[in-house]
């Protein structure tokens, strides 16, 4: 699903936020990616989620070379193939929750009607069926997150980015999270998480960890390495 090659980004000023990466993440594989702040990790996942390009290195992502593809490509691909979820939720105030997750298909050339089914089901399967009309200020943060990661995949994304997405919950509405993306993986969703959190990145199936712009560590928990269980 991921390919990085040699991949760095330089910013303006001469930062280099990654400084030669090489990584390849399969399809259906949960990762983390944790390490300090200022290690990188957003900038890598900008570029997984073809938000930015890097500045040297190959970045294939499902199957598409990023370096051969123009701007409205990029934007294509990611419109189809990738969804995002972040901390902070970014869910539009004064709008339902069904209505949040439908217009995640807006731009997919959806009937109205047909992103409000849709929109029902995918927000029944995050355990949301009785909170259609809640307004995220009537949502707990964990319900919050959910109604956001239902947006985030109404439109069946191949891939799934998430910035910190436990960052502002607790414990219990975190673990909630969580179960949602394993669930999102078991469908078989390739899930890329960036997490301060030791205890959730230690309960997926892989950790990658950043330092400095680099991985300095790559670790496959045995029980879920297809490798190990076959
Ligand atoms: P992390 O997500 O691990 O905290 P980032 O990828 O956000 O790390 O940042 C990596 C490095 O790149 C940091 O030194 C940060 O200050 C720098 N950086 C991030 N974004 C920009 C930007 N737009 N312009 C300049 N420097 C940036």
């Amino acid at each position: 699903m991921i390919e990085l090659t040699d991949v760095t980004k330089v910013y303006p000023g001469g930062v280099h936020a990654l400084a030669g990466v090489t990584l390849s993440i399969r399809t259906g594989e949960l990762t983390a990616v944790v390490g300090p702040s200022g290690s990188g990790k957003s900038t890598m996942l900008h570029i997984l989620g073809t938000l930015d390009r890097p500045t040297a290195g190959r970045v294939v992502i499902d199957g598409h070379d990023v370096s051969l593809l123009s701007d409205r490509q990029l934007s294509a691909l990611r419109a189809r193939r990738i969804g995002f979820v972040f901390q902070q939720f970014h869910l539009a105030g004064g709008a339902p929750a069904l209505d949040n997750v439908a217009d995640g298909l807006l731009y997919a050339g959806v009937r109205r009607a047909d992103r409000r089914r849709r929109a029902r089901s995918v927000l029944e399967w995050v355990g949301l069926g009785h909170r259609l009309d809640h307004e995220p200020h009537e949502l707990s943060g964990g319900e919050r997150q959910r109604v956001a990661i239902a947006r985030a995949v109404v439109g069946d994304p191949a891939l799934l980015l998430a910035d910190e997405p436990t960052g502002n919950l607790d414990s219990a509405a975190g673990e909630g999270v969580i179960d949602v993306l394993r669930a999102l993986r078991s469908a078989g969703t390739t899930v890329v998480v960036i997490t301060h959190d030791r205890d959730l990145a230690a309960s997926l199936d892989r950790q990658v960890q950043m330092c400095d712009g680099r991985v300095i560590a790559d670790h496959v928990s045995a029980r879920h390495d297809p490798e190990v269980n076959r």
